[in-house]
């Protein structure tokens, strides 16, 4: 009745859900135009087990989203342990602060909530180090977070600072600009906000064409990002159900 010691019943849960969101994503792109290979799922397992993870790489999921560095640092071995033969790709997307650099730098494939010039100097230190150490063999990807409101208490990076931002991760030696993501604002117009981000994207590409990622939309809006260009959708409900806190 168990494989790997987790039940049955949680599988067939996760593998159910991934096929709606799957769906949704599919007829997103569709009714946008698009090509749905445009379009990739990043699964977003923060307060989740690593079991889940490990169910949703057995699904064929290979990109995950964590919030709190701390909780990824401990998960992150978790899953390497119960899945020993695949290889996840962890991707940071909640804010982070320039002290969970060094931890970062040891686990993430790419740090999506990049939003200062500071942060930029303390990744690119931290990633420099773990490649010197030999902790990781790759530079580390990077999304700029822009702000969609001009509210940067809300994490983000401002329109009038967005060119230095870009500049100062081009000048790093261990960081690769991949693109842009963003958080729907709350009390914003949904369309105007996402059409503003893309707009952006176009901007920072007419730059440097490989910064292609637009990183937007979750389980409420990914339909709507779809429609206005998000190459990378970032759902955690819609997958894995309301939020749980795992034990620490
Ligand atoms: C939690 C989180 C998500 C996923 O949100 P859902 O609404 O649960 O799909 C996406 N992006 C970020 C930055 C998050 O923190």
């Amino acid at each position: 009745m168990t494989e790997h010691g987790v039940p049955d019943a949680r599988r067939a849960d996760l593998a159910a859900a991934l096929a709606s969101v799957s769906e949704r994503i599919r007829t997103a792109c569709r009714e946008a135009g698009r090509p749905e290979d445009e379009v990739e799922l990043l699964a977003v397992t923060k307060y989740r087990p690593a079991s889940d993870v490990a169910l949703l790489l057995d699904l064929g999921l290979r990109g995950f989203g964590e919030n709190r560095p701390q909780e990824a640092a401990a998960k992150v071995p978790e899953v390497a342990a119960l899945r020993p033969e695949v290889d996840a790709r962890w991707h940071q997307v909640g804010r982070l602060q320039r002290n969970k650099a060094r931890s970062v730098a040891e686990w993430a494939f790419r740090v999506e909530s990049v939003d200062s010039e500071r942060l930029v100097d303390a990744l690119d230190a931290a990633v420099t180090r773990a490649l010197d150490g030999g902790e990781r063999s790759e530079r580390l990807s990077v999304l700029l977070q822009l702000s969609l409101d001009g509210d940067p208490q809300r994490g983000g990076v401002v329109s009038n600072e967005r060119d230095a931002l870009a500049e100062r991760v081009m000048a790093s030696e261990a960081l690769e600009l991949h693109g842009v993501m963003a958080v729907a604002p709350l009390n914003t117009d949904p369309d105007r906000a996402f059409a503003s981000l893309e707009e952006a994207s176009g901007r920072l590409r007419s730059q440097y064409p490989h910064a292609r990622v637009i990183s937007a939309g979750m389980t409420a809006d990914l339909e709507r990002a779809i429609r206005f260009g998000s190459t990378c959708v970032r759902v955690g409900t819609a997958l894995l159900g309301d939020r749980r806190l795992t034990s620490p």
